[in-house]
């Protein structure tokens, strides 16, 4: 496989491979599929191969399917089979009535296996597994042909039909492909198409004792769904041969076409199955959909939307070279999608008091905020003004270090949408930390009244105490550690211990009340948050941080 390859193909060599074949004829629409198995939960990969299966359909006036790849019956379960489904639709790929299961086509794929016996094409064998593997050579070694190669169609066909009934145990015999065992590609060395498994599979129960193999299945399906394009991933570029080989052998008169790409891997993050599957077992992550993974369902609950996925796939492109991309890529797509669409309220995670000494006592001035000041369609909230506030505990120091524009004694700030105030003192707590900030007004400062007296360097968000909504917000960090690489020496994940923090007493605007699961706000200065969709509720708000404000990842054009 030539991986690592340093040429990076231009973003359309999928579609250029498209046009060509359409202008030579060979085919006169497109159509294409995503076939996931459903032994897991989809992750970011799996969205690009969606919307890139899907944009070529729509681009090309073509279809799109949804076809399960259920022909190996072990892993497989219908959770998995819902979820994938949700995902699909909520990216946005409609599939409308293209909803297919491989094995709904159990009964084709056994027919192709009797084409190919009685054209002297396949064979049972009887060698097992271990001797078939050594029988096959290696890239050095020629195959050696088994033994069993020569049987006469007739007898061929009647010990296939036995493992059909199940007349053998599974492994005792197996049907493989007649092709070379002398081939330089090791994938058309007479490779296994059909096994016997007792095994009990979700959708044709017990029907079937002996199962397809993925290289000998895949190509069938596509050909059963008359599909032009099978886009997949690049570490099935040698069973290309075979899978040419399996069409036309078949005698398919639609004969499908595949093209190979990079798969699309992140930094610093799981994307694995295996490692996903093992995260969830071990009760580190709360289920596939912790907001620390990537899987499709943990970004929608992150507050990911599809228009974010959409954008970064289109970012990233199509590709013949792996590679990794920077995670920082994905928040880019997130903040770029939200960064109009969503109102910016303010909250506050790390509380500490302010008391304004000279405001009214039982006040509750309501001050007319913008929504976004860089989208006016959003419109104006109005936000309770108080006496006491929260403010950031960040936002105040006792003894300020060099550049610290915001509250200090003697010093003077804008309180966001507000007024001018300026911090007298501070009480404490007899182990010294501070729990109460003082501070007076200028009524004339008021936010939008046009007072130009003075300027203040620094601003600081807040929230009224009397009407602030008590929440909760989690924030996240990559849950593998990013400095020191995916996996220890043995093999585990190395996790980073600040993944999740969890921030109980938060205080919010009481505008956010009533707000739903993938709800999504800025909070000013704090990040993009979404509701959680699993643990919030109407009188205990949980906010999960998307992603934070600031990023030095730039995009270059
Ligand atoms: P994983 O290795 O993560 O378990 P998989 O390849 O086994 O994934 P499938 O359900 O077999 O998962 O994949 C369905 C489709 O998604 C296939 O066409 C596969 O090529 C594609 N796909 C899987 N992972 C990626 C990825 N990282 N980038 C792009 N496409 C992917
Ligand atoms: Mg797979």
């Amino acid at each position: 496989m030539e991986e690592n390859k340093e040429e990076v193909v231009s973003k359309n060599f999928i579609e250029q491979e498209i046009d060509k074949d359409l202008a030579e004829g060979v085919y006169d629409h497109v159509q294409t599929r995503f076939p996931p198995e459903p032994n897991g939960y989809l992750h970011i990969g799996h969205a690009k191969s969606i919307l890139l299966n899907y944009g070529l359909a729509q681009k090309y006036g073509g279809k799109f399917n949804l076809r399960f790849d259920d022909t190996n019956p072990t892993k497989e379960k219908t959770e998995f089979v819902e979820s994938i489904m949700e995902d699909v639709k909520w990216l946005g790929a409609e599939f409308d009535d293209r909803l297919f299961f491989a094995s709904n086509y159990f009964q084709e794929m056994y027919d192709c296996a009797i084409l190919l016996i009685k054209k002297g094409k396949a064979f049972v064998c009887d060698l097992t597994a271990e001797e078939i593997r050594e029988y096959r050579g290696d890239f050095k070694t020629p195959g050696k042909e088994s033994p069993y190669r020569n049987r006469s169609v007739e007898e061929n066909l009647k010990l296939f039909e036995e493992m059909k009934e199940g007349k053998y145990q599974d492994g005792e015999k197996v049907l493989r492909a007649k092709i070379d065992m002398a081939s330089p590609n090791i994938n058309m060395r007479d490779p296994v198409i059909y096994r016997v498994a007792r095994m009990t599979h979700h959708n044709t129960g017990d029907q079937w004792c002996i199962y397809p193999m993925y290289d000998f299945a895949h190509p069938i399906e596509d050909a059963i769904e008359h599909i032009t394009h099978s886009i997949c991933t690049l570490e099935f570029e040698d069973h290309r041969p075979l899978y040419d080989w399996v069409v036309e052998e078949c005698e398919f008169v639609h004969p499908p076409r595949q093209i190979e790409f990079a798969k699309l891997y992140l930094t610093n993050v799981i994307t694995g199955k295996r490692y996903i599957k093992k995260l969830v077992e071990d009760g580190i992550v709360d289920g596939w959909d912790d907001p620390r993974l990537v899987s499709i369902a943990a970004l929608r609950r992150r507050g990911y939307t599809p228009e974010s996925l959409r954008m970064f796939v289109d970012l990233v492109g199509v590709s013949k070279a792996n590679s990794s991309v920077d995670y920082a890529m994905l928040e880019y797509c997130i903040r770029e999608d939200l960064k109009l669409k969503k109102p910016r309220m303010m909250a506050i995670l790390d509380p500490i008091k302010l008391v304004i000494d000279n405001y009214p006592e039982d006040t509750i001035e309501y001050l007319d905020v913008a929504n976004n000041l860089e989208n006016p369609e959003l419109g104006e909230r109005k936000v309770p003004f108080g006496k006491e506030l929260y403010i950031e505990r960040e936002d105040f120091m006792e003894e300020p270090i060099k550049k610290y524009f915001r509250l200090f004694p003697g010093n003077e700030v804008r309180l966001m949408n507000a007024y001018f105030v300026t911090c007298t003192s501070c009480e404490k707590d007899e182990d010294g930390n501070v729990t109460v900030v003082h501070c007076t007004y200028d009524p004339e400062t008021k936010s939008g009244s046009g007072f130009e007296g003075r300027k203040v360097k620094g601003t600081i968000h807040w929230v009224a105490s009397s009407t602030a909504v008590q929440a909760e917000c989690r924030l996240y960090e990559n849950i593998v550690d990013e400095e020191k690489g995916k996996l220890n020496e043995d093999g585990s994940l190395n996790l980073n211990p600040n993944s999740l923090v969890i921030l109980k007493n938060c205080y919010v605007e009481p505008g956010l009340v009533g707000s739903k699961a993938y709800d999504s706000f800025q909070f000013v200065r704090n990040g993009f948050f979404c509701v959680d969709c699993k643990d919030s509720r109407p009188e205990q708000l949980v906010f999960n941080r998307i992603v934070s404000l600031k990023s030095s990842f730039k995009i270059t054009k």
